[in-house]
């Protein structure tokens, strides 16, 4: 097959995600994120040939949201470890939207995994260091591959200023024990990570790390440890897309991490990252057409898991 059958196939996925009706809802519970184009949609892949294959709006800027969380999780084990972590975090599903606050009632107070609130906020307070917005923008700059990888201060503020149920979260989490540091200054590095702005090749090349073990294809560099890289792709894969993460393995069958700024970053193993952006949502809080364009790679190219990849005919 001729090498550009990947760029024709990347527009193709575009095309047919836009034959659906637009049916979601831009995230408006942050009123900040409200203004985002419902229309907008981008795919970028970034492929172990080091190309970059992109169709769409991969240029916008959106904000990680709780994508960022699988970025926090990584910085967690690299400054404390596997052990601590997990003392204050579980790595359990919970069929629960992201943002539910229940089980930290009837489950043990431990919040069930990282890539829910609950857990990420745990996650944020077991970060040692004394600027953890610093160490996690300096993480996102090298796993990015470029500096400018900036904060959205007007996300931000409005997170701040409309985050009650996580502040209830992080009090909750307080008053048991779990979350041990200052729960406003750890609520405000929440907000803030969850407030980066980021475009879709951005989160396609962390995708592509996490799909090679951790290693940056371009230079060779090892940024995240092989173990820590296996369990952030285990937690994508049983969590990442929150209470939809069941139907998702079924549907695409490959490590994903959605977030209401509406992005969904990927990675297929030893092959790609992938990451679409479109900021309609569905009830769930994923990408309505962000969902179509993952499908339809996944069934083009045989990303599932269970599938075995035929992705070499197309590069
Ligand atoms: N900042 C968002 C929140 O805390 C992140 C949620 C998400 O992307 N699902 O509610």
């Amino acid at each position: 097959m001729e090498k550009t059958n990947l760029e024709i196939l990347v527009k193709k996925a575009l095309d047919y995600a836009k034959s659906f009706e637009n049916t979601g809802k831009v995230a408006s519970y942050i009123p900040e994120l409200f203004k985002a184009d419902r229309d907008a949609l981008g795919v970028c892949i970034v492929a172990n040939n080091k190309k970059i294959y992109k169709a769409g709006d991969c240029e916008t800027l959106f904000t990680m949201q709780s994508i960022s969380k699988v970025v926090a999780l990584i910085l967690a084990l690299q400054t404390v470890g596997r052990d601590r972590v997990f003392d204050k975090v579980w790595v359990e599903p919970t069929g629960d939207a992201f943002n539910s606050i229940v089980r930290l009632e009837t489950h043990n107070h431990i919040p069930l995994n990282p890539m829910i609130n609950a857990g990420a906020i745990a996650v944020a307070g077991v970060i040692d260091s004394e600027f953890p917005f610093s160490d996690f923008l300096a993480l996102m700059r090298k796993l990015c591959g470029r500096e400018d990888i900036y904060l959205n201060e007007k996300v931000y503020l409005s997170e701040k200023a409309s985050g009650m149920k996580n502040r209830a979260i992080a009090y909750m989490l307080a008053n048991e024990g779990v979350l041990e540091k200052d729960v406003e200054q750890t609520l405000d590095f929440y907000f803030k990570m969850c407030s980066v702005n980021v475009n879709a090749e951005d989160l396609a090349r962390i995708g592509s790390i996490l799909a090679n073990d951790g290693v940056n294809i371009f230079t060779g560099e090892r940024l995240v440890e092989s173990e820590y890289a296996l369990i952030a792709k285990t937690l994508m894969v049983t969590c990442g897309m929150y209470d939809g993460s069941g139907e998702f393995a079924i549907k695409v069958g490959i490590p994903a991490k959605s977030g209401v700024g509406g992005g969904i970053m990927c990675c297929v193993e030893d092959n790609f990252g992938i990451a679409v952006y479109g900021p309609s949502l569905d009830e769930k809080g994923n990408s309505v057409w962000g969902l179509k364009i993952l499908e339809y790679l996944s069934k083009e190219l045989n990303l599932h898991y269970f599938s075995g990849a035929k992705v070499k005919e197309y590069i």
